[in-house]
């Protein structure tokens, strides 16, 4: 064999057991060339081919096409000449062409973003050589047909005019089948085919204005051209959007002899996974469709069969076949090539161990022949992720904290929402079944085109089959459903890599786009129609449907205690009442972080007494409005302190400005002044004096304390009665009072004062006592700079990150989303900096702060208690510089935990 050399630097081959590159140069060669690579190297049939590198994409958007083909042109014949040698066919030979695909893979898999050719190296002339070669004429024309179709598709750019119109391709072919009174591409005849490819380059001429190139070379670059222009097409923009990736990757090429699924009855082409991509479980799956090429099984053109024995009874039994129906006609491939099957299943368990992680393979049978054409780690969901990971390291594959690192925070979210309510299920609302491709419940209205599924709040977004240009409507919308394709299919993998509920391939579905319409068993459905999906069962049921709490056990519990075994920082909830704290602690919250008492003055029997306080023109009058709404915040408190049981709770002092708990509405504003038996212009008058031109900035925080000194001391009593009254029965706590948006540390050091004489003239009163701490909120940039003061009397710190944010950038977070957006598009910002911490600017006041406080007080309780501190990037900013917690709203506390336990992992690898 020949050896590769290595000199080549934009072009890497792979081939007969041997590569340039592995799987470890994936930002170099894309996933999918360096898994090609790698599977080469260790000796998996791969198709030869060879590898453009990311950063000739990178260099093309700056030199464009021309200089682009100069700079690559000699290692792409040689590369030729190398994939030539190996299959002994010529590229561009009109006897005994060599045919490729050209396909691209940026440094994570987007499916579907970029499209792939097949085929290539066709024309007239060579397809009457193969056919010479293979003696199999329908093949020939067979391939040439898709070959046309991709490419005007993909490199053309022939689109279907408008959203409701199909390809025009695909038109063409549906007419011919309902002329010919067929339904599967596979009834075409040799002479179908001739047509079609007539009919095909037709449409060509019409709408391009050119020929379709016969040239091999010309088809070779347009391609390669095209698969760059697609990185900075827009579904590959909304792909990297949404995931935060950044443009500057770019994508890789990858060019490939072509291996044929269409050559007849023994030769076929499918999918599987290592393992079962929706729920985790162990079990080898895919499908397969005999006689067929490329995209075929994942667009869903027929039914895919299972490829397991085991998988195709489970297939038949939620389709409703019969078992002697199912062998004849969809037998599974261990079944019909049980020799390929025994092949197939070898190489997933030795790619399984390989990447020791879930694989999901792409193959190719060619005449008897299986050849691997893909594999990557394999898009799962949430439950699937943590099961997959525990699996994995009882398996040995993987230690402890590479399971730990495996799971991705954000999605445990998918983990902890509702599921239907078995119970409100009727059975008769059934109306389908589909497949169970993405677990989950969804309740929506129906829609019928991605652009809008924002139509409504909750959509299902409901079509035949799904595409690439669907990403952003499926990302909008509730839940996913469709009439065509498998667990394979776009729709399908699409919404597991979202953790987005779908139910695909329901064939009872009779869609109509042009009318808006879906029809089930006669029974006719609009647009807008209320339905659900069950995506762990496959059901589709008429109306909405009432859910209920997951269920938190297993592997979920597994992963759960193995990040505390890792984590430094405690994780903690903010809740503002019992029922919060109660959902918090069942997710593993150590404490509250933050209790606003401000929420409990809204409800309706509170509001009034706390309106008379915000009245009242003396000292007398609001102490009177104070009382009333003690016992109030008192039992508050009882609720929150009996749910934490002993845990830890910070509770923040009245924050807001007041203006806020005024009725701004006459109506409103009548009833009140009725009320409190004063004029209507007098509750005006008062309403008018609150009114702020920066309410943000103004009368709020510890300003209120500090100028109505009587609010403090009546949340004080509160909160220590409320201590006292628990450990009478039993429960000790240890309060922790915090004093929000101080700027001075006299701020502090005044509501510090009051807070202490306030709680020993309780003790007094009850010849009793609590442990208490008083700390405060560092939420102002000057705070930061002061910590050092403000630790002299500060129990604890804890960062309230949205109001830092919000004065470091100078930015109201009421008004931001005006330019955020936009500052987020030209690239001004890189992320939006109320979500993910900037560790640049805000994070050095959290880092100063958190020093200076900590040289005063070595022993400084130090937290966050803003939306960050439930963002994994954020908490990992947080264990970096050394807090003692985070806190966050409690169905993040899952993710924090986790994030707090790769945080100390990562840490420590990196300083080790
Ligand atoms: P995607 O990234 O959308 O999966 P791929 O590049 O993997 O696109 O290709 C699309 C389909 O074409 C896959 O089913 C793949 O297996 C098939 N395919 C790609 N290259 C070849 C080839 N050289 N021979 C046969 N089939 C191929
Ligand atoms: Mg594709
Ligand atoms: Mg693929």
């Amino acid at each position: 064999m020949e050896t590769i050399s290595s000199i080549k630097t934009r072009v890497y081959r792979f081939g007969n057991k041997n590569a340039d590159g592995s799987s470890e140069m994936k930002n170099l060669l894309g996933g999918k060339g360096a898994n090609l690579a790698e599977m080469s190297a260790i000796g998996i049939p791969v198709p030869p081919g060879f590898t453009i590198t990311t950063e000739v994409c990178t260099a093309y958007n700056r030199l464009g096409q021309e200089d682009t083909i100069y700079l690559i042109k000699e290692e792409v014949e040689s590369a030729i000449d190398f994939i030539e040698n190996i299959m002994g066919c010529k590229f561009g030979d009109m006897e005994n062409p060599l045919l490729i695909s050209v396909r691209s893979g940026a440094r994570v898999s987007m499916p579907g973003m970029m499209d792939t050719v097949l085929n290539l190296g066709l024309n007239d002339q060579a397809i009457d050589g193969l056919i010479r070669k293979t003696a199999n004429e329908r093949f020939v024309w067979d391939s040439y047909r898709r070959f046309i179709q991709m490419y005007s598709g993909v490199v053309l750019g022939m689109k279907p005019l408008t959203k409701e119109d199909i390809d025009p391709f695909e038109e063409i072919m549906e007419h011919l089948k309902e002329k010919r009174e067929i339904t599967l591409d596979t009834d075409f005849t040799v002479q179908d085919l001739k047509d079609l490819v007539y009919d095909f380059k037709d449409v060509v001429r019409k709408r391009t204005g050119k020929e379709f190139p016969m040239d091999p070379w010309e088809q070779l670059w347009g391609a390669v051209m095209a698969v760059f222009d697609s990185w900075n097409g827009d579904r590959a923009k909304y792909y990297r959007k949404m995931n935060g990736y950044p443009s500057d990757w770019g994508t890789a090429v990858n060019v490939q002899a072509m291996v044929f699924g269409n050559m007849g009855e023994n030769s076929g082409t499918g999918v599987c996974f290592t393992r079962d991509a929706a729920t985790g479980e162990n079990v080898f799956n895919g499908e397969y469709l005999i006689n067929a090429q490329g995209e075929d099984v994942v667009a869903g053109v027929r039914t895919p069969q299972q490829i397991t024995t085991l998988g195709s009874k489970k297939w038949a039994e939620l389709a409703q076949i019969e078992e002697k129906d199912r062998s004849e006609n969809y037998p599974s491939l261990e079944e019909l090539m049980p020799k390929m099957f025994y092949e197939l299943n070898q190489y997933q368990d030795i790619l399984e161990r390989h990447y020791r992680d879930m694989q999901d393979m792409e193959f190719t049978i060619q005449d008897g022949k299986l050849w691997i054409l893909q594999t990557r780690n394999g898009k799962r969901t949430g439950a699937a992720m943590v099961k997959i990971a525990v699996d994995l390291l009882k398996e040995g594959l993987i230690n402890e904290k590479e399971a730990m690192l495996r799971i991705e925070p954000n999605k445990l979210d998918e983990l902890l929402h509702p599921v239907f309510d078995p119970a409100g299920l009727v059975k008769e609302d059934i109306i389908a079944q589909g497949l169970p491709a993405s677990p989950g419940a969804a309740t929506g209205q129906i829609v019928f085109f991605a652009d809008e599924a924002d139509k409504y709040k909750y959509t299902i977004l409901t079509r035949i089959e799904t595409s690439p240009e669907d990403l952003e409507g499926m990302n909008v919308a509730k839940g996913i459903l469709t009439a065509r394709g498998g667990m394979t299919s776009h729709a399908a993998v699409v919404a597991r890599g979202m953790g987005k509920c779908c139910v695909s391939g329901a064939g009872a579905l009779k869609i109509n786009y042009k009318e808006r319409t879906m029809t089930v068993e006669g029974k006719e459905y609009q647009e807008g129609d209320w339905i659900s999906i069950n995506g762990s069962t496959g059901n589709i049921i008429e109306g909405k449907v009432p859910t209920m709490e997951p269920e938190l056990s297993g592997e979920f519990a597994q992963i759960m205690s193995l990040s505390d075994k890792f984590r430094k920082m405690k994780v903690r909830t903010n809740a503002d009442t019992p029922k919060d704290a109660k959902v918090a602690r069942s997710f593993g919250a150590e404490g509250i972080g933050l209790t606003r008492t401000e929420h409990m003055f809204f409800e309706v029997d509170r509001i009034k007494a706390m309106r008379e306080m915000i009245l009242a023109d003396t000292v007398k009058g609001r102490k009177l409005a104070l009382k009333e709404l003690l016992p109030m915040q008192r039992s508050d408190f009882e609720g929150i302190f009996e749910a934490m049981q002993g845990l830890p709770v910070t509770v923040r002092l009245l924050d807001p400005p007041l203006h806020e708990f005024v009725p701004h509405q006459l109506a409103t504003q009548k009833e009140l002044a009725e009320d409190l038996h004063i004029s209507l212009s007098s509750v005006k008058t008062k309403v008018a004096e609150l009114q702020e031109f920066n309410p943000m900035l103004g009368h709020r925080g510890c300003r209120l304390g500090n100028t109505y000194p009587e609010i403090t001391e009546m949340q004080t009593r509160a909160i220590i009665e409320a201590a006292l009254n628990l450990k009478e029965k039993g429960i000790e706590v240890t309060p922790e009072i915090m004093v929000p948006l101080i700027g001075t540390v006299n701020e502090f050091v005044v509501q510090d004062e009051i807070i202490r004489k306030t709680a020993e003239q309780v003790f007094k009163e009850r010849n009793n006592k609590v442990e208490f701490l008083v700390g405060t909120m560092i939420e102002i940039p000057r705070a930061a700079l002061m910590a050092d003061k403000i630790a002299e009397r500060a129990d604890f710190f804890s960062f309230g990150t949205n109001d830092l944010t919000q004065m470091a950038f100078g930015y109201s977070r009421d008004d931001a989303g005006k330019f955020l957006s936009i500052y987020l598009e030209k690239g001004i910002l890189t992320s939006d900096p109320f979500e993910i911490i900037d560790r640049e600017g805000v994070g050095q006041l959290l880092a100063i702060g958190t020093e200076r406080g900590r040289k005063t007080k070595p022993s400084l309780k130090v937290g966050i208690c803003g939306e960050h501190g439930g963002e994994p990037n954020s908490v990992e900013f947080c264990n970096m510089i050394g807090m003692n917690y985070v806190s966050c709203s409690p169905f993040r506390v899952p993710i924090a935990r986790v994030a707090a336990a790769q945080a100390s992992i990562l840490d420590k690898e990196q300083n080790s």
